[in-house]
C-alpha cells in the first residue's frame, strides 16, 4: 500500500452533497464521473494532498443505495493506492482476506480497483486502486 488514495462517502443527493462539501472544503469538485458498471455517479474533491469521493446511486438496487438503506449516509470505503494491484490482491488473498472481485475492474478517476470484504477489516470496506496506464 502506498497511501490512502481517497475516502468514499455515500450520499443520497449528489448535487446537495457537492454544495455541502464545496462549502466544507472551500473548493469545488474537480470531476464528476458516472461508473455505470457500479451503478454510481461520483464526484471528486481535492483537499491538500487528499481526495474525497462522493457517491450517489444511479439505481434503487445499486450497492450505494443498499448501503444507505442499511447504514444511512456516511463514510462508505477507504481506498488505498497500490503500485501493482494484482500483486496486492494475491498478497491479501494469501493473508485470508475476501476479495469482492477476483479480477481488477475499471473504477472512477482512471483506476483499476478491487474491493475487500468489510467483515475482514473490522467493518471497513477497503478499496485497492492502481492508476491505469495512459491510453496510447
Ligand atoms: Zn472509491
Amino acid at each position: 500500500m502506498i497511501q490512502i488514495e481517497h475516502i468514499g462517502i455515500a450520499v443520497k443527493d449528489l448535487q446537495a452533497a457537492e454544495d455541502v462539501y464545496t462549502r466544507l472544503l472551500g473548493v469545488a469538485p474537480y470531476k464528476r464521473e458516472a461508473v455505470e458498471s457500479e451503478g454510481v455517479t461520483t464526484s471528486f474533491f481535492r483537499s491538500g494532498p487528499n481526495k474525497i469521493e462522493l457517491l450517489e446511486s444511479t439505481r434503487p438496487d445499486g450497492p450505494i443505495a443498499r448501503s444507505i438503506a442499511k447504514r444511512g449516509e456516511g463514510i462508505h470505503h477507504i481506498a488505498f493506492a497500490v503500485a501493482d494491484i494484482r500483486r496486492e490482491m494475491a498478497r491479501l488473498k494469501s493473508e485470508g482476506f475476501t476479495l469482492l472481485n477476483e479480477e481488477p475492474k475499471p473504477g472512477a478517476d482512471n483506476k483499476l480497483v478491487c474491493f475487500i470484504h468489510p467483515k475482514d477489516a473490522n467493518g471497513v470496506l477497503v478499496e485497492l486502486c492502481q492508476e491505469r496506464p495512459a491510453e496510447p
